[in-house]
């Protein structure tokens, strides 16, 4: 039997960004009139290979064919010429314009030197009629929703004669029911013949609607996969995560040590009342309770950020009085911040720059910064965090949150911090990079370093902590064992 042909073939396609390898040798094909899904966490290089084949970004290395022939794709029009198509995230339309002139835009009917409105309105109205009998031709793009902008624009790729139409996480500002009108029109093109590359993170939408599937983890081609080899989500999720969390996450029942930091009656005006707390060396102590109940307050007053009314502050058995965070740092007590971009990085600087930050003493003699000691550090940390960043030197900014997070967890390190504050440690990061962080959180604390993880996703402290404290209101309401249910959690936390 022949070999099948395939409409389209990625081959070995190489790209490095200054400090990222994005893609590494990725193969990628796609057959004619399948819906195939790309699926990877943020970073994993989706965006980068699809930015390769549409002509957004040129590839180091690879090559392409089409129908078994070589072809050069050098930017989006020669994408267009070999019948591709992308859809970015961000629409591309012109909001000013009319439907019309959006989807026709620079091949307007003419009609003796003039445009022919009447006959691009009723072009304009033809084709969406395909798609969308609700939109009109004449309306402009700013009077229709993201769902119907986005019906515009697929219109507008398959009016070109389009054959692949690539949606780059297509479904991530709509809502329920416009998920399922788009999943629709999707369907509805590839029986017509048009291949559909669709990326996303949503994998229950991946699992309805795909009929392959190709997973990509750190650059990495994991596999590709037919719909009928597929067993369930967890599948899925194993090949996306380098980290199984369930390994990771083993909670062994401990004795306690020794009590490394205690509050007692603490009062902030209304927003801390008379709260009084013990963090045993080597304990990850979860504070669940709702927003608005304290914990922020909490942590940045055991930081020294606030001084309390009433109560004092026990650091191994000593109590601190007027302490400030400069001297919350010496005593070896670190505070993530819930606000990462805010307040915990300087996005502006390099990664180690960052993790050096809070330590900067340490690693200057006579006020000259020793530059090897401080690359040694961070090289450790950068192993130890499983970093993915391209070196030292890349600025903070450009790493996605999961990434920065483990900057500012570096920094603390650096720090030799022994008595870490956690504040939505994960808020705004992705499942993967999540469980990275649980599994980090735990192995910190097998250190015999002690944690206090505040987290208003219950499920997440109930991974992480051995004991857990509600708050509600300002105050401790109940303490639970590290099997507490979410429920329980809730009925104190309200
Ligand atoms: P995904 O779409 O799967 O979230 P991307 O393709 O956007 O992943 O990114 C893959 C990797 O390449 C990431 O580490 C990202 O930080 C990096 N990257 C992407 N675009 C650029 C760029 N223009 N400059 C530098 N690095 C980039
Ligand atoms: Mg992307």
């Amino acid at each position: 039997m022949a070999e099948e042909t395939y409409l389209l073939e990625m081959v070995g396609i190489d790209k490095q960004f200054p400090g990222t390898h994005a893609l590494d040798h990725v193969d990628f094909n796609l057959k004619k009139g399948e819906i195939h899904a790309l699926i990877g966490q943020n970073g994993s290089g989706k965006s980068t290979l699809m930015n390769v084949l549409s002509g957004g970004l040129t590839m180091d290395s690879g090559h392409i064919l089409r129908n078994g022939k070589p072809v050069r794709i050098t930017s989006p029009t020669s994408a267009l010429d070999n019948g591709i198509a992308m859809i970015h995230q961000e629409l591309k339309l012109f909001p000013d314009l009319s439907v019309a002139e959006n989807i026709f835009y620079g091949q307007f009917p003419q009609k003796m030197g003039f445009i022919n409105w009447g006959k691009l309105y009723d072009m304009a109205d033809e084709a969406i009629a395909m798609l969308s009998p609700d939109i009109r031709g004449r309306q402009k793009i700013r009077e229709l929703s993201i769902a119907q902008q986005q019906l515009v624009e697929i219109v507008r790729a398959l009016v070109k004669n389009t054959e692949v139409v690539i949606m780059d996480e297509p479904t991530a500002s709509l809502t329920g029911e416009e998920t399922l009108g788009l999943f629709k029109v999707i369907q509805r093109i590839r029986d017509s013949g048009v291949s559909i590359i669709f990326i996303s993170h949503r994998l229950d939408e991946v699992l309805e609607i795909s009929d392959r599937v190709t997973v990509l983890r750190d650059g990495v081609l994991i596999g590709t996969l037919e719909r009928g080899q597929i067993t369930g989500k967890d599948q899925l999720v194993d090949m996306m995560l380098s980290v199984k969390p369930a390994v990771l996450l083993e909670q062994e029942h401990k004795e306690l040590g020794p009590v490394v930091l205690e509050t007692r009656g603490l009062c902030l005006d209304k927003r801390l009342r008379d709260v009084s707390i013990q963090l045993h060396q080597g304990e990850v102590l979860g504070i669940a309770g709702l927003v608005g109940a304290g914990r922020t307050e909490l942590l940045k007053t055991i930081f020294g950020a606030y001084t309390p009314e009433q109560g004092e502050i026990l650091v191994r058995g000593k109590a601190c009085h007027g302490l400030t965070p400069a001297r919350a740092v010496k005593l070896g007590i670190a505070y993530l911040s819930e606000d990462r971009k805010g307040e915990g990085l300087l996005l502006k600087m390099s990664v180690e720059d960052n993790e050096i930050y809070a330590c900067m003493e340490r690693y200057s003699r006579l006020g000259i910064l020793s530059v090897a000691r401080r690359r040694k550090t961070v090289e450790e940390m950068r192993q130890k965090l499983r970093l993915k960043a391209s070196g030292p030197g890349s600025l903070t900014g450009s790493l996605s949150g999961g990434n920065q997070q483990k900057v500012v967890i570096a920094k603390w390190l650096a720090a030799h911090s022994s008595i870490i504050l956690m504040d939505e440690p994960t808020r705004g990061i992705d499942v993967g990079a999540k469980s990275e962080i649980y599994a980090l959180v735990r192995s910190l604390a097998q250190e015999g370093r002690s944690i206090i993880f505040v987290s208003s996703e219950l499920e997440e402290v109930q991974t992480v902590s051995d004991r857990i404290l509600v708050m509600s209101k300002g105050a401790i309401t109940k303490e639970l064992p590290m099997n507490a249910t979410v429920e329980e959690m809730m009925s104190y936390a309200v």
